[in-house]
């Protein structure tokens, strides 16, 4: 009835308008999610939920072959889109349909579906693939590493675009199932639960899945010859360790460090709260870099951080990020903070609990350690800048920082801290003025001063917070905390 009052005129102008102006409406998905330090990294117009990786890896020659299955939705009207990848697609289908591709930039694989996707869709992204990861170089470097017997995928920030298509930044998380089939008598890590593995005409697939959210470069892959060790955890969680056969001399401190695992775990769960993913281990691949990473739920560790002997501190720091910057992830990557500091810290309490120097004592140290002309003291762990993203002052600056709200809040308040931070935020990300926001809430206590001293100022801060500025003793576990400091350098 209502609709005869509308004169038929009227109805066709009304139409022929909305029609070009939706149209217009789409447009194409930004090259970059809008990280000030990488902007090309990431994507915008769409967010993923999760990646299903199917591939195939031949150590002998390094050929990867792959099919990614992405499931996202679009968050804006989409006429295209991109996602981040090294390699070369030979392939592209949304929701079943080829699309057309075409590669910019460094590492932009642009994707033009037959049909724009209006703002909310869910939509389906296969991409086929081949390539060899360790022959591509993006931004001057190559990620993954090759070893005598295979590959390891483990960097951080880049290390995705060597071997899956995605929106490569840890604001946009999902789920993971990876499927990596390789010759018989070799395995594949990744991260989560082994679902199942199975042979067949020669070659091995190994399911590995992630249940929970996890960032692209958080994401890791390994093939090789490993000894696997598996256990359970006290509340049931499965454990799952891998060492390269060939780790030489390195073999026994490399499995006294990551074999107590489960034992550091527990410890951090006193107080962080519980252990936030599904599955704990760890892995050791005979790889000659010198850096450790917090991949979700198995963290890689190179041979070298056992050279002088066992390295439980290592441990500690991988396994104190699987609260702070893997299920708490940074928003931008300015807020590295909000890891490493934290990470550094984790290994001073762990010094605390072992009787081999107080954070208190260790904090002493560093800052009697660096003059106040140290170089040291213009880097702002709160924004480093990306060439300082891991510089060792985000660490121990970063650590001290911590330190300076423990001595002002007081144990109770502190401790609350950090064990609500990660529930706070979990498998979220946060910016580190959410940091000072929450720690403020917890103490009522205004700490926007005492954080703009020890995070952004370019100047070595008096010390009110800390409780010495005079000649400070090494504490007994500096060296093998020192030890730790090429974390995350790249290789
Ligand atoms: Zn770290």
């Amino acid at each position: 009835m209502y609709r005869r009052l509308i004169a038929p005129g009227a109805l066709v102008a009304s139409l022929l308008l909305a029609i070009p102006a939706s149209a217009a409406d789409y447009t194409p998905g930004a090259s970059g999610i809008g990280d000030p330090y990488y902007p090309t990294y990431g994507n915008g117009g769409y967010d993923v939920s999760h990646y299903d990786l199917r591939l195939k890896y031949q150590p002998k020659t390094d050929l990867l072959e792959g099919t990614a299955t992405i499931l996202a939705s679009s968050t804006q009207d989409l006429s295209r889109f991109n996602l981040d990848f090294g390699l070369t697609a030979s392939e592209v289908r949304v929701n079943g349909k080829k699309a057309s591709f075409t590669k910019s930039g460094v590492q932009e694989l642009e994707v033009t579906p037959p049909a724009g996707l209006p703002k909310g869709t869910s939509f389906t992204v296969v991409v086929k693939y081949a390539g060899k990861p360790t022959d591509v170089k993006l931004w001057g470097f190559t990620s993954p590493q090759r070893t005598p017997d295979g590959a390891v995928f483990a960097n951080e920030p880049e290390s995705a675009a060597w071997w899956f298509p995605s929106n490569d930044h840890p604001l946009d998380k999902a789920t993971y199932d990876v499927s990596v089939s390789v010759p018989d008598g070799t395995q594949a890590i990744s991260n989560g639960t082994l679902q199942s593995q199975s042979s067949k005409l020669g070659w091995t697939r190994f399911n590995w899945r992630s249940s929970k959210p996890q960032a692209t470069y958080l994401t890791t892959l390994a093939v090789g010859k490993f000894d696997i060790t598996t256990d359970r955890t006290a509340s049931g969680l499965p454990v799952v360790n891998a060492y390269s056969k060939d780790l030489g001399a390195n073999e026994g401190a490399a499995k006294a460090s990551v074999e107590r695992t489960t034992e550091v775990a527990e410890w951090l769960e006193s107080l962080y709260g519980p252990y936030p993913f599904e599955a704990l281990g760890g892995y050791v691949p005979n790889v000659p870099s010198s850096f450790a990473l917090e991949t979700q739920t198995r963290p890689f560790y190179s041979p070298k951080q056992f050279a002088n002997g066992s390295n439980v501190s290592v441990v500690v720091h991988e396994l104190a990020h699987q609260w702070y910057g893997d299920s708490v992830s940074v928003d931008h990557w300015k807020d590295i903070w909000i890891n490493e500091g934290f990470a550094r810290y984790s290994q001073w309490l762990w010094s605390e609990k072992e009787g081999e120097g107080t954070a208190q004592e260790l904090a002493d140290y560093v800052y009697a350690q660096h003059p106040a002309d140290d170089a040291f003291w213009t880097v702002k762990p709160g924004d480093p800048g990306a060439e300082n993203q891991f510089d060792i002052a985000v660490y121990d600056r970063g650590a001290l920082a911590i330190q300076a709200l423990r001595n002002a809040v007081g144990e109770k308040d502190f401790f609350a801290i950090l064990k609500g931070w990660p529930q706070r935020h979990a498998y979220g990300n946060a910016k580190v003025s959410d940091f000072v926001r929450y720690a403020e809430s917890v103490s009522h206590k205004p700490l926007a001063s005492l954080f703009d001293t020890w995070l952004y100022q370019p100047s070595k801060p008096a010390s009110p917070a800390l409780r010495s500025a005079g000649v400070a003793e090494q504490p007994a576990s500096w060296r093998a905390i020192a030890a730790t400091n090429g974390v995350h350098a790249q290789g």
